[in-house]
């Protein structure tokens, strides 16, 4: 970051970054508080973002706090993630008609605008792009959405009691990929967003936005509140080959443990930002003339999720949680070139029963270290 490229934006130009997003044509989605917790949703102004609003976190735990200032990027993950706006929950495929016959569903042209991405969630777009946007036949839907993304990253500055993106290397430093970032820093020189351009889409929506430059000061107060919030990471991943280690684990006794805490309900799948399974369903209504075919989110903890010809091939939780995970952390890089994990927390706070992703891996890891000791 040079000082010459650099430059700050006070609180109301970061509102005014909105206006123009929405005026360029942009569905601005970011941060609000809305059922108790900080989701993402559209924001018709800066008004709407969650000003002095924070997050206590925990294995099974995720409460709103007050602040004591009024940051508007000060909170860590929510139970949402980007995911649902660029692969959504439930989407209809095709519909057929007797007059029509089958049709592909409408999908209105989106140009959405993400205000406030993580280093861990701009990782996981990433990681979408590889699962749903490469290959051979990529999601169409998806691609398209993609395509038209405008992405406003925010460094991160606090990180959340379950945040692991250290251990992952995706945090709390943005990578690649945004169009603009932001770090958010509040002092007695007033609350600014030191700024910094990473795409000629930046550029453009920045030329109309007022913005003075930034000191050499202010660089570096921002780059030190980055770098000393990754020291500031409450968990981890163990630093040992995760693929290696889960692949001869798989006879563990562990994986009983887990199922005897593991209520297989899901949450971690569905709040994660990269599973990305799904299922389609044909239904008709009552005349059966209409006809539609739907695709939704699944997960691998559904009993249903591994049915192959009279029965499902995971049937106990302990295979479920073992698939999930050795997915997750193991085959995932063979089948798309890294990790599918990247440590945003989600799963630790909102399993219901407070199970620790980088705790059960410690766990394995410190069995398979007293396994090989005992040869
Ligand atoms: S690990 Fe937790 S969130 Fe995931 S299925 Fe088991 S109980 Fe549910
Ligand atoms: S596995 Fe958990 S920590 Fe990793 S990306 Fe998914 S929700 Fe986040």
């Amino acid at each position: 970051m040079a000082p010459d490229t650099a430059v700050v934006l006070d609180r109301a130009g970061l509102d005014r970054l909105i206006e123009v997003l929405i005026d360029d044509g942009y569905r601005v989605i970011g941060p609000t508080v809305r059922d108790n917790a900080i989701v993402l949703a559209e924001l018709a102004s800066g008004r709407e973002l969650p000003a002095g609003w924070g997050v206590d976190s925990a294995p099974g735990r995720y409460r709103l706090r007050r602040r004591e200032d009024a940051a508007v990027f000060g909170h860590s993950a929510g139970p949402q993630s980007w995911k649902q706006f660029l692969h959504p929950p439930h989407r209809t495929l095709w519909t057929s008609d007797p007059d029509v016959h089958v049709q592909p569903a409408d999908e209105p042209p989106t140009r959405d605008a993400f205000l406030g991405v993580r280093g861990c969630d701009l990782a996981s777009i990433a990681i979408l792009d590889r699962v749903l946007g490469a290959g051979a036949h990529p999601d169409s839907s998806f691609a398209r959405k993609r395509q038209g993304l405008f992405v406003v990253a925010a460094n991160c500055t606090e990180p959340g009691q379950v945040c692991f993106c250290v251990s992952m290397g995706t945090g709390p430093q943005v990578g690649p990929g945004y169009d603009i970032a932001l770090t958010e820093r509040i002092d007695e020189q007033g609350h600014r967003f030191l700024v910094e351009v990473g795409s000629a889409a930046g550029e453009r929506v920045m030329a109309l936005v007022t913005a003075r430059s930034a000191t050499e000061a202010e660089i570096s107060d921002a780059r030190a509140a980055v770098a000393e919030a990754a020291n500031r990471m409450y968990r981890a991943m163990p630093e040992v080959d995760l693929p290696t280690l889960l692949r001869e684990s798989r006879e563990s006794p562990h994986w009983e443990d887990v199922a005897n805490r593991c209520l297989t309900c899901g949450n971690c799948t569905m709040v994660c930002p990269t599973c990305y399974c799904t299922t389609t369903e044909d239904v008709t209504d009552l005349t059966g003339e209409h006809a539609e075919r739907q695709q939704r989110w699944v997960s691998c903890f559904e009993l249903d999720y591994s049915y192959v010809h009279g029965g499902s091939v995971r049937k106990s939780g302990e295979s479920r949680y073992r698939q999930w995970i050795s997915h997750k952390l193991g085959t995932w890089h063979d089948q798309f070139g890294s990790s599918g994990c990247v440590g945003c927390g989600r799963c630790i706070a909102w399993c219901p029963v407070g199970i620790d992703i980088t705790a059960e891996m410690s766990r394995l890891a410190e069995l398979a270290e007293r396994g090989a000791a005992d040869g």
